[in-house]
């Protein structure tokens, strides 16, 4: 076996998030210290990846005097916000969905607000000098079945229907191998609003801006219990926040909030990195930061760093059962291998290529994949933003305006806007919903591989997609008078 090979049988090794690694690398160490005794304040976050954050700043910036503390239970960023694959971007892709769900006026508003949110990001790390390596090249969502043609058909309709046109552009498959250097696509469309980032540098740029802007952040200080009264508590191990307003900002973990037990669905996705190889992607689009995935249930998504990496992801990882996060979510060697599998197959002409990284995260999954905000406990003072179902690193910042707005009581379009009636289904009780999420899992897994190999899916395979989507919708409330 030759040296090529070994690498080749070599599964990534599984651990350190090359991001996190990269990111805490360069700031100057100290964390924030934990809560002690008690904290007063008008507003407490919970959580602080992306949507802790963004909802911060959003409510520093509407209203300057605030007191807002943020209390994290490990260090801000070391959530998904600083592991996920530095997909931003918008909904564009899901338009055809978003009219048919929320009406023609909420479902524009809804895509061009999340194409808005991009533009702000991209404002805002420019203002406050974050180097996250936001580079604004458009995604390339291809398809590799026939199945998927019809999955981006549908969006790519649509835009050019609703004006919206000029954010798509449909490629053939040479045009994709010539970007990508992949042959494995049958056709695709370039989504012009997206951009990819370094996402810890990101979440860990937010951190230092918030600091900076006077917002209180915590760390190492898991919110134990929620008091849910007016002023809510939230008590962890060494003190206790007292606040008028709480936002929960917990991501997967919320699933182990009493009224969002059913809300969400806790999967894991796994991301494989490659060794630097930028002279051998130097004459690709695709190096310049330019996205690449799939329209698969379990979507392959891919983008090339900055010094000539490739970072490879897949969804459809392990079931987080009873809605809770496991170890497994960040490091799964069985999962990665098969990752790791799925990117040979995309680009066989890298096979030489070292994996020098694995690693995971949670993922919310929600029914009707969207996030939703709403608010708990009998006084209304506690909210929530959740349910980004992977696609969360561009959408959190026009949640985090949404909850803001909803935080403050305001009455403008974000506070009204179809997202926050809380969640739009409920999940089966467990253990049915772990035991049934298990089996349509491998069911899809294996329906979606044997696709990718031209095999149609037959009815058993056919019903498991449908169910990946299944909820029970909610009961309708009583309408007052
Ligand atoms: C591997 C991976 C790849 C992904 N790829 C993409 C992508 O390419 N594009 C995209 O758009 N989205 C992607 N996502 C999803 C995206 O990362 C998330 O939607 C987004 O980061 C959500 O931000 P958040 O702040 O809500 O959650 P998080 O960043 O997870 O923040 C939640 C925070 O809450 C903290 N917390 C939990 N419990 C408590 C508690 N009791 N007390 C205090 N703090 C608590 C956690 O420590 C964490 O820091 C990916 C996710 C993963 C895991």
């Amino acid at each position: 076996m030759n040296a090529t090979a070994s690498h080749n049988a070599a599964p990534p090794p599984a651990g350190p998030t090359y991001w996190l690694e990269q990111a805490l690398a360069a700031e100057s160490p100290g964390g924030c210290p934990p809560v002690t005794g008690t904290v007063r304040a008008d507003v407490c976050i919970v959580g602080g990846g992306y949507t802790g954050l963004w909802t911060a700043l959003e409510l520093k910036r509407a209203s300057p005097d605030l007191e807002i503390v943020v209390t994290e239970a490990q260090s801000c960023g070391l959530g998904a916000s600083g592991r996920n694959g530095g997909w931003m971007t918008s909904w564009y892709d899901e338009l055809d969905r978003l009219v048919e769900r929320f009406g023609l006026e909420q479902g524009l508003w809804l895509a061009d607000e999340s194409s808005a949110a991009i533009d702000r990001i991209e404002t805002f790390v420019g203002e406050h000098e974050i180097d996250c390596q936001l580079r604004r090249r458009g995604s390339l969502w291809i398809s590799t079945t026939p199945g998927q043609d019809e999955v981006i058909e549908g969006p790519l309709n649509a835009c050019r229907e609703l004006d919206r046109g000029a954010f798509v552009e449909r490629l053939g498959s040479s045009e994709v191998e010539r970007r990508t250097g992949s042959r494995i696509s049958r056709g695709g469309v370039l989504i012009r609003d997206s951009a990819a980032v370094q996402p810890a540098l990101l979440a860990r740029g937010l951190r230092r801006v918030a600091l900076r802007q006077g917002i209180r952040i915590f760390e190492g200080s898991p919110m134990l219990q929620l008091v849910r009264s007016a002023p809510a508590a939230v008590l962890t191990p060494a003190g206790r926040i007292e606040a008028d307003q709480v936002v929960l900002a917990t991501n997967a973990w919320a699933a182990r909030i009493r009224e969002l037990r059913n809300a969400i669905f806790v999967v894991g996705t796994q991301i494989v990195l490659t060794e630097p190889i930028p002279e051998r992607l130097a004459h690709l689009d695709w190096r310049e930061g330019l996205l690449l995935g799939d329209a698969r249930l379990f979507v392959h998504y891919a983008q090339v760093t900055p010094d000539g990496r490739i970072a490879f992801g897949r969804g459809g990882g392990a079931i987080g059962p009873f809605g809770r996060v496991v170890p497994k979510h960040f490091i799964d060697p069985r999962t990665a291998a098969t990752v790791a599998a799925d990117f040979r197959e995309w680009f066989p002409e890298l096979r030489d290529v070292r994996l020098t990284h694995a690693w995971g995260g949670p993922v919310d999954r929600a029914p009707g994949h969207l996030p939703f905000v709403g608010s708990l406990g009998e006084h209304g003072n506690v909210h929530y933003g959740i349910g980004y179902s992977g696609n969360g690193v561009g959408p959190s910042a026009l949640v985090g305006r949404i909850l803001a707005s909803r935080t403050l009581g305001l009455d403008d379009a974000y506070g009204r806007c179809a997202l926050v009636s809380g969640p739009p289904g409920h999940l089966p009780p467990e253990p049915l919903c772990s035991a049934g999420a298990a089996i349509v899992r491998s069911v899809v897994q294996r329906t979606e591989e044997r696709e990718q190999h031209g095999i149609a899916p037959g009815p058993v395979g056919r019903l498991s997609k449908r169910l990946v989507g299944f909820s029970i919708p909610p009961l309708r409330r009583r309408r007052l008078p």
